[in-house]
């Protein structure tokens, strides 16, 4: 697992970097870090979800229109830096993975 791999190259690093302060030599340790952080960019990501066309969408509705924010029905936040869903053609929710239904209601697209 990536998590798994993250914390043995932040280990290795903390072991390098107390290595370090007790003067030891820190190439070693540096070199593992570096290989365990290959093998986290390597590793396969999971997916969360799986598109679906089945059942009911995902209901986008605008959160917060000063940030350009919108809240999923499955509980996560998105924020969009120029337009909404919409314009940034949104088709399936990143989270839950389902078919996204735009609510536009009360979206100010000025
Ligand atoms: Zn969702």
């Amino acid at each position: 697992m990536t998590q798994q791999l993250l914390q043995k190259a932040l280990d290795a690093l903390e072991w390098a970097d107390n290595g370090y302060k007790e003067g030891e030599p820190i190439q070693a340790a540096i070199q593992a870090a570096i290989a365990e952080l290959r093998a986290a960019i390597d590793a396969p990501v999971e997916p969360v979800a799986q598109p679906s066309q089945a059942g009911e969408p995902c209901e986008w509705t605008l959160d917060d229109d000063e940030s350009g924010t919108w809240a999923s029905s499955c509980g996560e936040l998105w924020s969009f830096i120029d337009g909404g869903p919409a314009e940034n053609r949104v088709a399936y929710c990143h989270h839950c993975g389902k078919r996204a239904a735009i609510n536009a209601k009360g979206a100010d697209h000025g």
